[in-house]
């Protein structure tokens, strides 16, 4: 590995005896740059290579559970006890991933008492997903390397890869590093991994099997719907948060991925679709920040805390959330504004002297308010006030009757006044000094000293925009065939002065 793609590893910290250590430690700072080009994904599956490539452990236990549950719709009763508690086992096995498989352990967005670990620990079991560990590094490295070939469900790849097929097509490169040395240090985490698969044999068969049958003698109907169908909806839930969550809905907080928050996807994955804003704050233990939206997970944390089960709850200022809502807020509006004409700023517009000014208003109605110069041919019948002020208007400084000394004009009307801009009138308004150059002077050198003091006294003077007037003077722009304007600056105020120090080379304008 060269030093170049390898940058800056961290400090090496030994971990503590007995103590894993993190295992992104000592990863290059371009750690995502630097796998993805030096690590070389597996070829793409082609039907030639399709099962050589398909992981049927997953296949068979996603297709086994629905065709199990289908057979069990046309062949069993569905009684109404049954029915309430397969519901009842859904919320208790989805609530084991959503509370805590994905808030609790994956993002550690509260503290959990241990009664409560461990009946988390075995719902989740029953939920068929994995181990608490397996799941969580998972899910770490998906919020780490979102919409990248790191993330081990990139919905990059598209909603039926992220829903299911990461699971049955062997994956094309391993997922990107991500610590869960704080979980490998955990006993009741390393207890769950060890006896998972026992675990799972009761929670997700057993015992909702057992329970209809001993409580109401539904054995059958037990084991097709509160352990098979149950589990099929349970599965697809939580695959709805990789799948449906980055492609459904608004990003209210960031779009830079692809999270998206929508009531749906919550209905559908017991409150896990405000997935946009979990992806920003994921350490938060709420994924619905409003009361009325649905989040069943966070008032089940919030009912704990309140038997005193959960503590710690995380919950981001909402002065930072308001910040990315803000944004987006206004790169929407940003977007609104791009798609409509603005008038040309001073810097596009040429810049006016007086007699230029004056010269071509004998030609077409062209009125000066606030230092603008605009032509209203095409306003001159539309003005709200009647033609005749606008022709008064012409050729002269109409600024203290636009603002007000006739009629305060609306806001509507400054933006309209503005689309019809032509250019900006040097000095911004019209300089007596202007007219005291003599024509001789108008072809002038002078030294550069000389120059830079009359510069400044014309920025004193006048208008900002006087301040590019001396390179710019004269340029119509659209207006052509005009002879130059006078080009020496107006603020030659004295003719013996400048005579005086006519020795230089600086041509200031022919
Ligand atoms: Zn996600
Ligand atoms: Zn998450």
């Amino acid at each position: 590995m060269s030093k170049l793609e390898q940058r800056r590893p961290a400090a090496s910290v030994p971990p503590t005896p007995h103590q894993e250590a993190p295992a992104d430690l000592n990863i290059p700072d371009n750690y995502v740059q630097h796998t993805l080009k030096t690590t070389k994904p597996l070829p793409p599956v082609t039907w030639s290579t399709l099962l050589d490539n398909i992981n049927w452990v997953s296949l068979l236990a996603l297709t086994l559970s629905p065709s199990v549950a289908i057979y069990g719709m046309f062949t069993t009763h569905l009684c109404w006890k049954t029915a309430i508690f397969s519901v009842f086992w859904y919320f208790v096995t989805g609530l084991g991933i959503t509370a805590g498989y994905h808030r609790l352990w994956a993002h550690r967005s509260y503290n959990a008492s241990l009664p409560l670990q461990y009946a988390l620990a075995l719902a989740g079991a029953g939920a068929v997903q994995g181990s608490i560990k397996w799941w969580s590094r998972g899910h770490r490295a998906h919020h780490r390397y979102t919409d990248t070939d790191l993330d081990p469900y990139g919905a990059h790849h598209g909603l039926l890869w992220s829903h299911i097929g990461w699971m049955i097509i062997k994956p094309r490169r391993k997922p990107g590093v991500a610590d869960c040395s704080d979980l490998n240090n955990n006993p009741l985490v390393r207890w769950q991994h060890q006896y998972y698969i026992w675990l799972l044999v009761l929670m997700a068969v057993i015992v909702p099997t057992v329970i209809p049958g001993v409580c109401w003698g539904d054995w059958k109907g037990g084991y097709f719907y509160a352990a098979a169908a149950r589990l099929v909806f349970v599965h697809h839930s939580t695959f709805c948060v990789n799948s449906l969550a980055h492609w459904l809905g608004e990003s209210p907080f960031d779009d830079k991925h692809t999270p998206r928050d929508h009531v749906l996807t919550a209905l559908v994955t017991i409150g896990e679709g405000y997935h946009n804003f979990h992806h920003q704050f994921p350490m938060d233990y709420r994924n619905a920040i409003k009361w009325y939206q649905y989040d069943p997970t966070k008032w089940f944390i919030t009912t704990m805390s309140f038997f005193g089960l959960a503590s710690h709850l995380k919950a981001f200022p909402d002065n930072e959330v308001r910040k990315g809502q803000i944004t987006m807020e206004l790169k929407k509006i940003k977007a609104k504004a791009d798609d409509l004409k603005w008038p040309t700023t001073s810097n596009d517009l040429p810049i006016i002297t007086w007699d230029s000014f004056q010269e071509q208003s004998k030609t077409r109605p062209l009125i000066l308010v606030a230092g603008f110069i605009h032509d209203v041919s095409s306003f001159m019948d539309e003005h709200p006030g009647g033609r005749h002020l606008l022709r008064k208007n012409i050729g002269k400084d109409a600024t203290t009757a636009f603002f007000g000394g006739v009629y305060d004009h609306s806001n509507a009307a400054h933006n309209l006044l503005a689309m019809m801009r032509v250019g900006v009138l040097r000095g911004g308004l019209e300089l007596e000094s202007e007219k005291a150059i003599p024509p001789s002077q108008r072809l002038e050198v002078m030294r550069g000293q000389a120059l830079a003091q009359l510069r400044a006294q014309v920025a004193k003077e006048s208008h900002p925009v006087a301040s590019r007037a001396d390179s710019e003077v004269g340029d119509w722009g659209d207006i052509k065939g005009l002879p130059s304007p006078p080009l020496s600056t107006g603020a030659l105020n004295s003719e013996d002065e400048a005579t005086e120090e006519c020795t230089g080379l600086n041509l200031t304008r022919q």
